[in-house]
């Protein structure tokens, strides 16, 4: 077994390169001797990487020999290596180290490698128990206002049991620098589709990390990790369908539906690559930025932690004053001015906002979903009016939840569709989760009519790839023939592009915008036109 023992002079060199998350706060990370050989491939969930920033990214992995029955792990600390070189040879390591693998959290690494240089692609891999992981790509991002080009994807929903991951094949090959991944990652519920989530309902810290532990064991899955960094937030179904801050779907007891979410949270953080420390209790900060130089300001929001519970848990019902109740809130008030202030003080040229549910309002025959920020009217309004201050240059949102593709403009003024174009939100069909097939012509249909709606596709799945350039954002939506099945080919269903209205600051060399069309630049004062590239 070649590492059945680990170097304690090695392990301090790597640590000293890294800030190694806190995997169990408080307590040096050494249970070296005598450290178990393991009976099986720990390997079995994969590897991924996440949270980039110019000299770093964090790496993670779990070990689990037997991933669909807790992991399968002995009850003891393991120690996990890892290296980091720029060659996926491993002939020249940059930055390696040792780290502790904590029954505590299933057994799961998160590693915040630094020091590197920015802008470029390293390769990485773990060893544990005698046994290597499979090999993933991970990247830094530019530094400073460095940085004309980047492509980002975006994903959401990939329900198990609707169908296959094929989507995940294709991104895996996609010339991308980054994937934002907007919720509904697992699916609490039992039942059984084109595949089957065993166990019922998840409802325990146990059973969460069966499900993601089912969820990372598909092929596709584990290789579109292994192939590019990830940034991930979560949506409802990563605890329970439509749940808000402490309330549940069903008006339970918030105290209990507290004990759940703590389960849910910690399965989580415990699955992802992501640079926050692990969870306490019911709470976990996941709102964060990723900075890509002066090219674009990636907002990761939570909609969900803190949201005020929906006006009523009916799925469609017509605006009421409820919902424009000023003390109702998607993001909570410390979220909030976290994103304006972010969005203010960005020198970038664009701001994303990586969203979960719908933006711009959606008036369906009359009646709006409550669980969309049209029923948080009022904190969507105060939004709104900063873009429309200009303050915010080029805001983008990039959105998932609805399982069908769309691209809509975000008005000044939903009562006026000829009021001014403020911001761009692109919204993203599902990995895999179902759109009734039934109500596709309809939806598109009454979708489609709505004056600030630009694009409507519910009969497809896939993802978004943006190639982003300081001029424009060219969003290409990528397509799966069909997810019933395993095998699928991919094509592009249809390619928007948003020309950019203003020039970040990077670009003028002031401070941030200050007001319609930006610091000295030559942009329009309307800063996010919509024009389709191509249509097919
Ligand atoms: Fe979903
Ligand atoms: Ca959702």
């Amino acid at each position: 077994m070649a590492h059945a023992t680990v170097d304690r002079r090695r392990f301090l060199q790597g640590a000293a390169g890294t800030a190694a998350l806190a995997v169990v706060a408080g307590r040096a990370p050494v249970i070296w001797a005598g450290a178990p050989d393991l009976p099986a491939d720990p390997f079995t969930l994969g590897v991924g990487s996440g949270d980039p920033l110019p000299d770093g990214f964090v790496l993670w992995t779990r070990l689990a020999p037997a991933p669909l029955e807790g992991g399968g792990m002995p009850d003891a600390e393991v120690p996990v290596t890892w290296e980091v070189a720029t060659d996926e040879g491993f002939s020249d390591i940059v930055a390696e180290g040792t780290v502790a693998a904590a029954p505590a959290f299933a057994h799961s690494v998160h590693v915040d490698v630094r020091g590197l240089e920015p802008d470029r692609w390293y390769a990485y891999r773990f060893s544990a128990g005698g046994f290597d992981s499979p090999v993933g790509q991970a990247r830094t991002a530019p530094a400073g206002c460095d940085g004309t080009r980047m492509r980002f994807a975006f994903a959401s929903c990939q329900n198990y049991t609707s169908g296959y991951y094929t989507a995940h094949a294709g991104l895996a090959a996609e010339d991308v620098d980054l994937v934002v991944f907007l919720g509904d990652y697992i699916y609490e519920g039992g039942g059984s589709g084109v595949r089957t989530h065993p166990g019922g309902e998840a409802t325990t810290l146990t059973a969460y990390r069966n499900r993601y532990a089912l969820y990372r064991t598909d092929p596709d899955l584990r290789a579109s990790h292994a192939a590019r960094p990830w940034v991930v937030v979560w949506d409802d179904h990563e605890v329970e369908n439509n749940y808000a801050g402490a309330f549940d779907e069903n008006g339970g007891d918030p105290a209990e539906f507290l004990v759940r979410r703590a389960g849910a949270y910690r399965a989580w953080w415990e699955h992802q690559a992501v640079r926050m420390p692990p969870p306490a209790g019911p709470d976990l900060r996941i709102f964060r930025r990723i900075e890509w130089g002066g090219l674009a300001t990636f907002h990761a929001l939570d909609g969900r932690q803190y949201r005020s519970d929906q006006v009523t848990d009916e799925d469609l019902v017509p605006p009421s004053p409820a919902m424009a109740d000023p003390a109702r809130t998607m993001l909570g008030d410390e979220q909030e001015r976290w994103l304006v202030d972010g969005m203010e003080a960005s020198r970038a040229t664009w701001n994303v906002l990586a969203n979960q549910v719908v933006f711009a309002s959606m008036p369906l025959a009359g009646l709006v979903n409550p669980d969309q920020w049209d029923g948080y009217a009022a904190q969507r309004q105060r939004l709104i009016e900063r873009f429309a201050s200009g303050a915010v240059a080029n805001p983008v949102l990039v959105t998932g939840d609805i399982h069908a593709s769309g691209v809509a403009e975000i008005k000044a003024d939903w009562a006026d569709p000829a009021s001014a174009t403020v911001a761009t939100e692109l919204v993203g069909t599902s990995i895999s989760s179902s759109f009734p097939p039934d109500l596709v012509d309809l939806a598109e249909q009454v979708i489609g009519g709505i004056p600030w709606v630009r694009y409507v596709n519910a009969r497809q799945r896939g993802y978004v790839v943006c190639d982003v350039t300081p001029e424009r954002m060219e969003a290409a939506y990528r397509v799966v023939s069909t997810v019933t099945e395993p095998e699928a080919t991919m094509s592009t269903a249809t390619t928007y592009a948003i020309e950019a209205g203003v020039p970040g600051a990077c670009r003028t060399g002031g401070s941030g915008p200050t007001g319609p069309g930006g610091t000295g630049g030559s942009g329009t004062a309307d800063p996010a036109r919509v024009t389709p590239a191509f249509t097919g």
